[in-house]
């Protein structure tokens, strides 16, 4: 068996214990002679598999008793029109701070279902800063304010959580248990599970029980973040096997120390490699470094036209997925929890050794 060291940015890397587990329970399942697969998402032992994937994400993530967790289909992107449909009436306001890609995507779609205003917009320098909280320019009765608190493609986070009264909502699809949160300062989280979670096909919304009521009444019944609280996220069938997965995940995170122990790890890592991109001529990132990403490492090369003999030379030597994203251009390193430290370690070291020969 041969495994690379997987920068993607989602679908990404998982961890290989949980992979071995997995490996190990496919043909025969705790002893039901099925694979997760193949059984009903209403037996005992699935049943148990998702009351346990609950009890250790609000014990991970310390998720206040007053908020439900649910586990959808459709990604972070169904949540952009779901955060609209369930928190607003079509004249209701929501505010929405745009750092990057995805958080103007959900303005975008907020636009279609409630008077949504960008006040904040960082596009104006390629999306490699946040704004000055005190230039946002808040509406009067936002439902809510919606943030990206790190954006994916331009590796650009939110080192704070922003203030006032209106329920936050945050789209945490690439930054989600990457180290402790305070989930009572948020109204509602949202995270696709393919960065730091599980395979695509589940979604973690987390959501304060009070904004559940907020619901138009006319919402389809799978576009209703109520009718999963009150069914244990089995409104229809459910994606059992990313379930499954995540389930491993979250064990497999508490079984290393917890979010405390992971974000250390992660600081760490995302710290030698911009160490590293700094230290040097041949390397740049173009992100203001009191916002710079712990997941997302985009990095440019001075001389372009060595980007595709990085990117061969980088795949033969079993590192992969560092194409930055069309938009930004150069390199992305993802590095997720379940990117090692030693996989940025040999990232690093062949960084070296390419300026070296090419530099
Ligand atoms: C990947 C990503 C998305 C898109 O997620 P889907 O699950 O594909 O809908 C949205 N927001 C952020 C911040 C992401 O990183």
């Amino acid at each position: 068996m041969s495994r690379v060291f997987n920068f993607s940015a989602g679908p990404s890397a998982l961890p290989l214990e949980v992979l071995e587990i997995i490996r190990n329970d496919i043909p025969d399942w705790l002893g039901t002679g099925m694979s997760v697969m193949e059984v009903s998402h209403r037996s005992k032992e699935f049943v148990e598999l998702a009351a346990r994937a609950e009890a250790n994400v609000r014990d991970l993530l310390g998720i206040p008793d007053n908020y439900s967790v649910l586990f959808p289909q459709g990604g972070a992107t169904l949540q952009m029109a779901m955060v609209p449909l369930n928190l607003t009436g079509p004249n209701d306001s929501a505010d929405y701070v745009v750092t990057g890609s995805w958080g103007k995507k959900a303005a975008g779609e907020a636009k279609k279902f409630c008077n949504a205003s960008v006040i904040a917009d960082a596009a104006d320098k390629n999306f490699t800063y946040i704004p000055e909280e005190s230039t946002w320019n808040r509406s009067d009765n936002a439902a809510f304010l919606h943030y990206t608190p790190n954006e994916t493609i331009a590796g650009v986070e939110f080192h704070f959580i922003p203030g006032g009264d209106v329920p936050l909502v945050a789209d945490m699809s690439s930054t989600i248990l990457s180290r402790p949160i305070d989930v009572s300062r948020f109204g509602v989280i949202y995270a696709g599970a393919q960065k730091n979670i599980a395979p695509a096909g589940i979604t973690l919304v987390i959501v304060r029980n009070d904004l559940l009521e907020k619901a138009r009444p006319n919402n389809a019944h799978l576009m209703t973040w109520k009718s999963y609280a009150e069914s244990d996220s089995m409104t229809n069938t459910p994606p059992t096997f990313a379930w499954y997965v995540a389930d491993l995940v979250f064990q497999y995170l508490k079984n290393r120390g917890g979010l405390t122990a992971i974000g250390e790890v992660n600081r760490r890592k995302a710290s030698k490699l911009y160490t590293a991109i700094d230290a040097s001529d041949f390397y740049s990132n173009p992100v203001r470094k009191d916002c710079r990403s712990w997941m997302n490492v985009p990095f440019i090369l001075a001389d372009s036209s060595l980007d595709a003999k990085f990117l061969q030379e980088s795949k033969d030597a079993g590192l992969t997925n560092l194409k930055g994203h069309r938009s930004v251009g150069g390199m992305r390193a993802s590095i997720y929890n379940a990117v090692s430290e030693e996989a940025v370690d040999a990232l690093i070291g062949f960084m070296a050794d390419f300026e070296k020969t090419n530099g």
